[in-house]
């Protein structure tokens, strides 16, 4: 622990009854019983001993861009990691976990350090990357890792784990399975570039993203994890339609849900997007139940006319998906 850390007499912000809504990307959600911003280890230790004080469950806000919180909010203590040093020594960057993910790919840009490129553009901190291995163009997270710094919630001590003790797969981790363990830092190694040709590639996949739109606001991205499909009459579909291979059979939700016929399938405020149907979005003053039905609604009609079973990559707060 850095010794000003040490030093630092913790006096946490505690605020109380706080609406979540504004903190996550869907904009929906009621308020957290109390809210702690954390800017060292010692605070996020302290925030967590005050739950434990409180007998109130926790849980770990990042850049809210892949949750969905209830309309009763979360009756316990939320910590929002604000922690966000960055540094590097040769190809090597260790960042602390609130740092902006889209930020570091820009900043890894201008170091001339090449690894981050397929990740430009997807929203978060690489806290809430971490954990749930976000990836994008056939790159993610975990490809870069070396180490994952955490701290158990349970004993409250720091560890490090190597890359291959973190149970990386597809949008799915250890950090994922265990939510006592809190992702508090990443040490990247990437490999040094040309400065201009990893700029290009960023802006690609940027460019590649917007003709996509996969900015819109007021959801939380993809909504369902891309499955794993066994049925090789709706792979090969797949594939004349699209026109390319299928990887790992895998193929997109946001096909399937289409194929099904529900882009633009709404319940009150909520609707699946017409750009992506992937993307459930809120399209004013959605309720968290309305997304919830609506998202029912989307498993049911996929499954029964593709006989896939969706699912839910987006992390719920406070309710049961
Ligand atoms: C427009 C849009 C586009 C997107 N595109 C993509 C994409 O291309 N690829 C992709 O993979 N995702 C995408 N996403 C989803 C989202 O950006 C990622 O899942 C992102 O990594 C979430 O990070 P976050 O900090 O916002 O996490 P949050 O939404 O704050 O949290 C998500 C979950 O992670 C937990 N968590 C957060 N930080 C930590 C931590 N430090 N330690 C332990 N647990 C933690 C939270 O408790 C919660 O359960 C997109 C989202 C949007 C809105």
């Amino acid at each position: 622990m850095p010794k000003s850390d040490l030093d630092r007499q913790i006096h946490l912000n505690i605020e109380e009854n706080v609406p979540l809504a504004p903190f996550t990307s869907f904009r929906v959600g009621g308020p957290a019983r109390f809210l702690i911003g954390v800017r060292t280890l010692r605070e996020l230790q302290e925030a967590l001993r005050f739950a434990e004080r409180m007998k109130l469950p926790f849980c770990i806000l990042g850049g809210g861009s892949n949750l969905l919180v209830s309309d009763a909010g979360f009756p316990g203590v939320v910590i929002r990691l604000l922690m966000n040093r960055v540094t590097r020594s040769g190809g090597m960057v260790q960042v602390q976990a609130g740092f902006d993910l889209t930020a570091l790919v820009h900043r890894t840009v201008g170091w001339g350090l090449s690894g981050l490129e397929s990740l430009a553009g997807i929203p978060g901190t690489v806290g809430g990357a971490v954990r749930g291995n976000a990836g994008a163009y056939g790159g993610a997270m975990a490809d870069v890792l070396a180490t994952v710094s955490a701290l158990d919630a349970g004993t409250l001590q720091p560890l490090t784990l190597r890359r291959d003790q973190c149970a990386f797969a597809y949008r799915d981790s250890r950090f994922k399975r265990e939510p006592g363990l809190i992702v508090v830092g990443a040490l990247l190694a990437l490999t040094p570039g040309d400065r201009g040709e990893i700029g290009s590639k960023v802006a690609e996949t940027l460019a590649k993203r917007e003709a996509k739109q996969l900015s819109c606001d007021r959801s939380a991205g993809s909504f369902f994890m891309n499955p794993m499909v066994d049925d090789a009459v709706l792979i090969r579909r797949f594939e004349e339609d699209q026109g390319v291979r299928c990887r790992e059979c895998r193929i997109p939700a946001g096909w399937l849900i289409d194929q099904a016929g529900l882009r633009s399938l709404k319940v009150g405020g909520a609707a699946v997007s017409h750009r992506h149907a992937n993307y459930l979005v809120n399209t004013g003053a959605a309720t968290a139940a309305e997304v919830v039905e609506l998202a029912r609604l989307v498993k049911k009609e996929v499954q029964v006319k593709l006989g896939v079973v969706l699912k839910e990559e987006v992390s719920p707060v406070g309710l049961v998906i």
